[in-house]
Order: C-alpha cells, then sequence, then structure tokens
C-alpha cells in the first residue's frame, strides 16, 4: 500500500503517455500539434481525477478511494493508507479511553479531575454519589462551589496539599470523607476522596478503650498503693485494720485478674473464626455444669433457683462461647440478686426455635441503662458495682457470643423488680 513516488517516475510515466502523440506526429507530419493534444489530455485526465479526489475527501462517505489510474491511483492508496492507520489509532485510543474510565469506575475511591482554575473536568459515579454531583451538568463547576465548607476554601486556596483534609461529606449522609489532591499533567489536579467513616470510628473507638482500660486499672492500683503506704508506715495498726486492708487488697487484685482475663477473653473471640456450626451442644449439660460451679455462692446467698432445663434439646454451635454466655447471666444473677432471693433458669423450645433467659428478683435496671449495658465497661448504678466487684465486661463478653450464633442479648428489666436476661436461638440452628 505505502509506496513512495519518486519523480522520475512520474516523468518517465508522462513521457510515455506521450511517445505515441510524439510519433503519430512525426508520421503525419504535425508533431507540435499531436503532442499539444497529448499534453491537453494529460491535463484533463488530472483534472478529472484531481475533482474525484476532491470529492471523495470531502463528500463521499465511504473510506474506499475511488478508482483511479497510473500516479493517481498511487495517490489514492496513499491517502487511503493514511486514513487506515489514523482510524486505527483513533480506536485503540478510543478503547484506552474506555479501559481507563472503567479502572476509574472500579477503584473503591471517588476519583475526580480537576482544571487549573478548579473547575470540574471529570468525575467517576462514586464522586457523583459522595458530593450530589450532577453529570455531565456540574461540569465546569468550581469545586469550592459543591464542596461549600470555610476550612475546604482555605485549604484549597492555599494550595498546599502535602497533608490530605476530612471534611463529611456535604450531602449531610454523615460520611467522614479524606480529600487528596494530586497535582498532574502539568496544571490538572487529581482529587482521590475515600470514605473513612468506619476508620474514624474504630479510631475513636481504639482511643476510649485505651482511656477505659486506663483508668479501670489505675483505680485499684490507687487503692492498693494507698493500703500499701499506710502499712509501711504504721506497724502498730490494730489487727483490724491490718485485716481490712489486707482483704480490700485482695479484692482488687482479683478485680484486676478477672478483667485482664475477660479482656484476653474478648480478643480471643474476636480473633476467632466464625466456625460456627460445626458441633452439637447440648446447653442443659452446660448450664447445669455452669451452676454447679456457682453452687457455693448459691448457698451463701440462700438463694433459690429454679431450673428448668431441656436436656432433649441441643443446637449447632460453640460449646466454650455458650459456656461463656450462660456463666455470665448466671454470675450476673447471682451477683445482684440479694441474700435469700430468687432465681429461675429456664432452657425450652418455642415458637421457632429455642430460648434460654436468667430471671432473678435482684434490684433492676433503669431504662436509660438497658441500651448501654453490653457497652465494654459499662456499669449501670457504680455504687452497687463497687460492691459486687464488677468490671463492666460481662455483658460484652456475652455479646461477642452471641453474634457467633447470630443471636441478640435480650434484657427485660424495671426497677425493684428484677430483671430477665436471655436469648434466642434461631431453628435452623437447632439440632434435635
Ligand atoms: P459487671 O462486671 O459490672 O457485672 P456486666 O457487663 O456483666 O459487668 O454487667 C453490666 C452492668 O449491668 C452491671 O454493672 C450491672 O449494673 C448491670 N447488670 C447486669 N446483670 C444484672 C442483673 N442480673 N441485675 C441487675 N443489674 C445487672
Amino acid at each position: 500500500m505505502e509506496r513512495l513516488y519518486k519523480l522520475s517516475r512520474l516523468i518517465k510515466r508522462q513521457l510515455l503517455w506521450l511517445l505515441p502523440f510524439a510519433l503519430v506526429g512525426l508520421l503525419v507530419d504535425k508533431f507540435w500539434l499531436s503532442l499539444s493534444i497529448g499534453l491537453a489530455l494529460a491535463v484533463a485526465g488530472n483534472l478529472f481525477y484531481f475533482q474525484r479526489l476532491n470529492r471523495w475527501l470531502w463528500d463521499s462517505r465511504t473510506m474506499l478511494p475511488p478508482r483511479a489510474k497510473g500516479a493517481w491511483s498511487d495517490i489514492y492508496d496513499g491517502i487511503y493508507g493514511t486514513l487506515r492507520r489514523a482510524q486505527v489509532k483513533r480506536r485503540s485510543l478510543a478503547l484506552l479511553l474506555q479501559r481507563f474510565r472503567q479502572a476509574a469506575e472500579a477503584i473503591p475511591d471517588a476519583g475526580l479531575v480537576l482544571n487549573a482554575d478548579g473547575t470540574l473536568e471529570w468525575t467517576n459515579k462514586l464522586a457523583q454519589i459522595y458530593f450530589g454531583i450532577r453529570w455531565p451538568a456540574d461540569k465546569g463547576i468550581r469545586i469550592t462551589n459543591l464542596i461549600r465548607y470555610p476550612r475546604f476554601h482555605k485549604y484549597f486556596e492555599a494550595g498546599n496539599f502535602t497533608k490530605p483534609i476530612t471534611i463529611l461529606s456535604p450531602i449531610g449522609d454523615q460520611r467522614e470523607l479524606e480529600l487528596r489532591f494530586m497535582p498532574y499533567a502539568d496544571t490538572q489536579l487529581l482529587l482521590m476522596v475515600r470514605d473513612v467513616t468506619q476508620l474514624s470510628k474504630l479510631e475513636r473507638m481504639r482511643k476510649d478503650f485505651v482511656a477505659n482500660v486506663s483508668h479501670e486499672l489505675k483505680t485499684p492500683l490507687t487503692v492498693i498503693s494507698g493500703y500499701l503506704e499506710m502499712l509501711e508506715e504504721g506497724e502498730q495498726l490494730p489487727p483490724q485494720m491490718m485485716e481490712k486492708a489486707v482483704h480490700e487488697m485482695q479484692g482488687q487484685t482479683k478485680r484486676m485478674q478477672r478483667m485482664v482475663n475477660q479482656l484476653l477473653e474478648i480478643s480471643r473471640m474476636e480473633l476467632q473464626d466464625k466456625e460456627l456450626f460445626s458441633k452439637r451442644v447440648v446447653l442443659a449439660n452446660v448450664v447445669q455444669q455452669s451452676i454447679d460451679e456457682l453452687a457455693q455462692s448459691i448457698q451463701e446467698k440462700k438463694l433459690q433457683m429454679h431450673v428448668a432445663l431441656d436436656d432433649t434439646l441441643s443446637l449447632w454451635g460453640d460449646e466454650d462461647k455458650l459456656r461463656s454466655a450462660c456463666m455470665n447471666l448466671l454470675t450476673n444473677a447471682i451477683k445482684y440478686t440479694p441474700e435469700g432471693g430468687m432465681i429461675r433458669v429456664t432452657w425450652q423450645r418455642i415458637a421457632n426455635g429455642a430460648e434460654f433467659s436468667v430471671e432473678d428478683s435482684g434490684p433492676g435496671i433503669a431504662a436509660e441503662h438497658i441500651p448501654r449495658l453490653t457497652e465494654r465497661f459499662y456499669r449501670a448504678e457504680s455504687d452497687r458495682n463497687s460492691a459486687t466487684g464488677g468490671t463492666g465486661l460481662g455483658l460484652a463478653i456475652v455479646k461477642h457470643a452471641l453474634e457467633h450464633h447470630r443471636t441478640k442479648l435480650m434484657i427485660e428489666s424495671k426497677p425493684g423488680q428484677g430483671s430477665r436476661f436471655g436469648f434466642r436461638i434461631n431453628q435452623a440452628l437447632i439440632a434435635s
């Protein structure tokens, strides 16, 4: 297709065309006239092909060039080849652009391209969702008109993009967005936006958690170090005081130990795979064993126990976690029920599965505390708890253990009317 047209070849062709006219002219003794006719025909032919080329280039919709002869056929072919190459290049560019757009849609972040003056050039769909952009209507709008926070305005106008900025989503859905500007292609700016709501929440939780643990450990340590100082100073302490100090220190040490063990238990539960339904658990046995372990405290407080456990009822689950959940609920009931009180423990079939519950005749809980009881370190009444040595972690463990069985802790309680804690197991997890 590609043929470089040499001038010598063109001249040769023209001379070959004129040769018969020259010969005939010589024969009939009209050399110049015949040559002129030959030249005129050549010019007419060129004009004809030139006009065809003109039409083909401007009017025709087809890529194929018109048929031609001689040098013109090579010229048409040359132009056709150039057009073909341009078309192939255009197609591959369009494909590349399409791929780029698909890639930009596939990334989990929102992306926007801004011009040097901060006007919008392009966005992916996620960006349109995050910022409520109407596309393409909003093309050309300044980013500071889309995100109208004075803090963002200042940040953008300052033009120092070494650190990202975090803002609340301008469409008011409480999403926290981290914006990172990257200059590119000399004048344009690429803006990548990430939803960091969950990350910020986790970060806050981590900070709260560290603060809580520090606080919870500080209290017993202050008590212990106070007693130790007292013991160091006065050898002449009366024996009752001595006894009280040792007793108090033991109590606080036990509380710290319990807290550390419970924290370890929570983190173990968080780390474990959710391999839920591998074992058949006869919950009645698990609960009975827990009650037996707690027998001493039950006797000491002279509690009346009403236990009704269906031992024909088993479920698919994680025995250790279920044991932990039941043990914590039983311990709480015993801990918070005053001497001579009553505790009713049941495990029975219900309409769509089975239900475990621990009911007590304890002091009950005010409604405002109930939704927060499963938060780590949350305790309803601190006075009551300091006496019981509670850590506020028991129900957090129960919540975790139950989540593994796709169920929630149920709490029914009213001040002065006792409490009922329990959970329901879905029929799908019932083994028999
Ligand atoms: P704690 O170690 O303080 O008992 P939990 O997480 O087990 O921590 O319980 C959280 C809070 O819920 C307790 O501090 C207590 O105020 C309240 N609570 C739990 N169980 C009972 C109950 N059976 N009767 C009354 N209050 C309870």
